[in-house]
């Protein structure tokens, strides 16, 4: 039997590629088996009872395929537990749930996801969980906000769609004088960009339909943290039930493979794609953390390895022009998602941040002229030649 280097040993790339066949035993399919069951046979009451700790009773209670999913992306963000959701909204939700009580407050930004400033906003007051939104780039701000009964800073970095960077260092020092948690949206960043936790943040989140699973196939969302407080919201995400179905569980392990790669290309991408657009007359402003002549540029340097495949810029145009624009480009999807492999276009006043008031969308600088682009891994000269095409249009 082969003897291999203990994990902890090895690199992110390598990680990434052997952590699940790790997981089994030699002699055992080098890809893990999908568990595709509900449910897990006893031979007697007693083993049962026994299994009923384990991730062989019932599938809501844990499977082995989600196990072995789970301790890679604990791995992933250098983290002691993972827990798997059905999507990333069942992972926010359920995790800010596990935390709050009636009477409590949280302190969050204002530029942050549709669905989760709505839950913030329309479901929690129900249950007496008040939400204080404070200027995301105002850090002086959080830490005015914070009152005897706060419980949470919840912050989401960067931001959707433009961009902002949230500075963790001093959101986890005030977090930490106040003793309050911190939770982190870090879908956009990726494990390969960002890791939340080596800056002290308590819970990570995910919404894994994105990068992580890196396809566009599947729904998935992922918290990532310490032992306790995973256990404490497994027992309420078995309550309220969002897990996930073992297959799309197996899909998710084996994009995640490939995330290293798909990242980096993504990153390369959208800078390239970010220089194009600052530097054309028919371009208004460019939104992508790594420009150099971003306003956060220093920050997001400091804190991220590189600035993802998301970007946004505002076109110097008026009325449906930004409509004929995108509509004009043939190889980006008009989709409202991002983190694929393809390439993706959207107004997000018009699709992701619809749900939100117009005053809302005013606030995060959202227009009509706003247009949101999800880098893929295609040629970069290819992407480049279709946003020429369409602008000429
Ligand atoms: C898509 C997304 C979510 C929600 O995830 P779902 O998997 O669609 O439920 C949350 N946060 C961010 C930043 C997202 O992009």
């Amino acid at each position: 039997m082969k003897n291999n280097p203990p994990l902890s040993a090895l690199h992110l790339e390598t990680r990434l590629v052997r952590a699940a066949a790790e997981i089994g035993h030699k002699s055992a399919p080098l890809v893990p088996p999908i568990y595709q069951t509900a449910t897990f046979e006893a031979s007697d009451i007693e083993q049962q009872r026994i299994a009923s700790k384990s991730d062989r009773f019932y599938t809501r209670y844990g499977n082995p395929t989600h196990t072995a999913a789970a301790k890679l992306l604990a791995d992933l963000e250098g983290a002691e537990s993972a827990l798997l959701f059905s999507s990333g909204m069942a992972a926010i939700t359920t995790a800010i749930l596990t935390v709050v009580k009636k009477g409590d407050h949280i302190v969050c930004q204002r530029d942050i996801f549709g669905g989760t400033m709505k839950f913030l906003t329309e479901w929690l007051p129900k249950f007496g969980v008040e939400t204080t939104f404070v200027e995301t780039t105002h850090f002086e701000e959080y830490e005015k906000a914070i009152r005897p009964h706060t419980r949470l800073l919840y912050l989401e970095s960067p931001t959707n769609p433009t961009l902002k960077i949230v500075d963790l260092e001093r959101m986890v020092d005030v977090a930490k004088r106040h003793k309050v948690l911190t939770f982190i949206d870090s879908t956009l960043a990726t494990p390969i960009n960002l890791c939340p936790l080596e800056w002290g943040i308590d819970l990570v989140l995910h919404s894994a339909t994105k990068y992580l699973s890196g396809h566009s196939d599947l729904m998935c969302g992922a918290a990532v943290g310490g032992q306790k407080l995973i256990e404490g919201i497994y027992k309420m995400q078995n309550e309220l039930g969002g897990i996930m179905d073992p297959h799309a569980v197996w899909q998710l392990m084996r994009g995640v493979k490939t995330l290293a790669l798909r990242v980096r290309q993504q990153n390369e991408n959208a800078l390239q794609i970010a220089q194009y657009l600052a530097q054309h007359p028919k371009v208004k402003q460019v939104y992508y953390p790594f420009l150099p002549q971003y306003p956060q540029y220093a920050l997001a340097k400091k804190q991220m390895k590189g600035g993802g495949g998301l970007l946004s810029f505002e076109l110097n145009t008026k009325g449906d022009d930004t409509k004929k624009v995108v509509e004009a480009l043939r190889l980006f999807s008009i989709a409202p998602s991002l983190g694929g492999v393809e390439s993706m276009v959207t107004i997000p006043t018009f699709t992701t941040h619809a749900m939100l008031s117009e005053e809302q969308r005013r606030a995060m600088g959202i227009t009509e002229q706003l247009v949101r682009l999800a880098i893929g891994i295609e040629h970069i000269s290819d992407l480049i030649a279709d946003l020429e095409q369409a602008f000429e249009k």
